[in-house]
């Protein structure tokens, strides 16, 4: 780790949290490149979740207009006012991300992307609630587990796709930019990482109740081994016969599973079903 960040932690007398998913990162090559993917320009705003030490938030601020952190460990305030000094375009907010009224912050800020090393506890909900909510995100660049991200990225017919790919596929395209090795991380990790891109598009694919489409998704997904036709019968209370109609009429094979559903298949079947 370099020696400052470090000796700025330990004057502060702080302490790694677990917890709180704090695996932080300093190497300026690799800190420089996640901005360069992520592909921030200088009159962009950026949201950053997870400061940590503010190494990050340093390199977005060098290319951005703006970057504002949010950062949940109150702990890192003494440490963040070093590292950060002198940075005037970095703004901090010692606030739980998943608890931002994104609406509210969004008619401040405008336009936006996000760029994180997100913690590891809370990355699925985090990318979930922006994808869900935001209005005027256009890319979110983030490093994960590297596991993680082949999930994010999977396609359809292959064992890492899964709810959450099928979720995110609405909204945005995703691609694993950059593989991060643990030894990269401070403290290091036991597994290693990966950046991946995801880039929103309007109207990516159209469905007509975004909450009844992901609700199929993830009753697809709620069993693995059982047929796509025994998760919808369970979970939306239809008969074998009414399944069955359903998926003749999608042109989904009545033996099919989940996972061999494209996100596009997946929005056809929540059309068709809304109109049961
Ligand atoms: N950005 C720093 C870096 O790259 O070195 C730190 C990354 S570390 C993986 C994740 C950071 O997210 C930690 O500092 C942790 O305290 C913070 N964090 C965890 N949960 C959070 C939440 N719900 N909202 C905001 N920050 C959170």
């Amino acid at each position: 780790m370099d020696s400052n960040v470090k000796n700025t932690l330990r004057e502060a007398g702080f302490g790694f949290k677990k917890r709180l998913g704090q695996n932080f990162i300093t190497d300026k090559n690799l800190l420089s490149s996640i901005v360069r993917e992520a592909g921030v320009e200088s009159g962009d705003t950026v949201i950053e979740i997870g400061c940590g030490a503010g190494t990050l938030t340093r390199a977005i601020a060098e290319q951005a207009k703006k970057v504002i952190g949010f950062e949940v460990d109150r702990d890192l305030q003494p440490v963040l006012a070093r590292t950060l000094a002198g940075v005037d375009n970095a703004e901090i907010i010692f606030k739980d991300f998943l608890k931002v009224d994104l609406a509210e912050l969004e008619e401040k800020i405008g336009e936006y992307s996000v760029v994180a090393n997100l913690p590891y506890y809370v990355t699925t909900p985090l990318i979930t609630k922006i994808l869900e909510e935001s209005k005027l995100c256009k890319s979110l660049t983030v490093m994960v587990q590297e596991e993680v991200a082949l999930r994010l990225c999977a396609s359809e017919n292959t064992p890492d796709y899964g709810a959450i790919t099928a979720v995110i596929a609405l909204r945005a395209s995703a691609k694993i930019v950059k593989r991060v090795g643990r030894e990269m991380f401070t403290p290091r990790p036991n597994v290693d990482s990966a950046v991946v891109k995801m880039t929103v598009e309007d109207n990516r694919i159209s469905v007509a109740d975004p909450i009844l489409y992901k609700k199929v998704v993830h009753a697809a997904f709620s069993s693995r081994r059982k047929t796509l036709e025994n998760n919808l019968v369970n979970t939306f209370n239809l008969s074998r016969e009414q399944a069955q109609k359903l998926l003749t009429a999608c042109g989904i094979d009545l033996k099919a599973r989940g996972e061999t559903l494209s996100p596009q298949a997946f929005a056809i079947l929540s059309d068709k079903l809304s109109k049961i």
